[in-house]
């Protein structure tokens, strides 16, 4: 489903990822961990055409992914990818936040856009909310919204960039368990995040990163009860 191959990249000097190579297979679910500045973030978002890319290649179910194309517009929104602070419009309904990019980018009608949109709306437990503007919910109900937003087009993966961080702490629960319950669809998704609980319980496989480079990609069990690097007994020994 995702395919890097010795993806390099550059701020200025600051060389944030170093010869990535990863695959990705239908229905995995990766946790992204690892300390802070690792390049975590980055190459999240180098997958969803949002950063460039020095050299190597990012393919998503079967297309090279090139921030510098002109299919990346299409490409990006195909891709879905969940923010730290939402990313909402705040001045639309969660109706209108849910059906403009299918009605605008997949030309679907308004009537086949919503009915899709109720369906999501029931899945993230939020069908009384439709008519609502954005800015009046949680975090967690806007989290939320934001994942029915990307499911609505009907993405082959999708992305979280620390999609909890942001949520006061009673709200943490209510997003994981959308996203967990995503994954027992057999949803693809990679997520960046430093919630190990739901790390341990969810993930397929764990990439650990530091440095700009995967140091471990490994299993949930494996990672927990004997990560093999230095850098990953000393981070989980920080955070756990
Ligand atoms: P992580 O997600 O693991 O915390 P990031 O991918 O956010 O790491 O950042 C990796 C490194 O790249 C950090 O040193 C960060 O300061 C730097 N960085 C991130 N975004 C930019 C940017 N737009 N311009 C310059 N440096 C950046």
């Amino acid at each position: 489903m995702i395919t890097i191959t010795h993806l390099d990249k550059h701020f200025d000097r600051l060389h944030v990822l170093k010869d990535i190579s990863l695959n990705v297979k239908p229905g995995e679910v990766l946790v992204l961990c690892g300390p802070s500045g690792s390049g975590k973030t980055t190459l999240l978002r180098t997958i969803n055409g949002l950063e460039t890319i020095d050299s190597g290649t990012i393919t998503v179910d079967g297309e090279t992914v090139d921030p510098k194309s002109r299919e990346i517009r299409r490409q990006r929104q195909g891709i879905g990818f969940v923010f730290q602070q939402f990313n909402l419009f705040p001045h639309l309904s969660v109706i209108d936040n849910i059906t403009l990019a299918p009605r605008k980018l997949k030309g679907l009608t308004r009537d086949e856009a919503e009915a899709r949109a109720m369906q999501l709306l029931d899945r993230v437990g939020l069908r009384d909310k439709r008519d609502v503007h954005t800015d009046t919910l949680s975090g967690g109900q806007q989290q939320r919204i934001a994942i029915a937003r990307a499911l609505a087009m009907e993405p082959p993966v999708l992305l979280f960039d620390e999609p909890t961080s942001a949520l006061d702490p009673e709200m943490v629960g209510e997003v994981l368990s959308v996203i967990r319950e995503l994954a027992q669809d057999g949803m693809t998704m990679l997520c960046v995040t430093h919630e190990m609980g739901f790390a341990r319980d969810v993930a397929s496989r764990i990439i650990f990163m530091a440095d700009g480079r995967i140091v471990e990609d490994t299993s949930p069990g494996q990672f927990f009860s004997a990560p093999e690097s230095a850098r990953a007994r000393a981070f989980l020994q920080d955070i756990l």
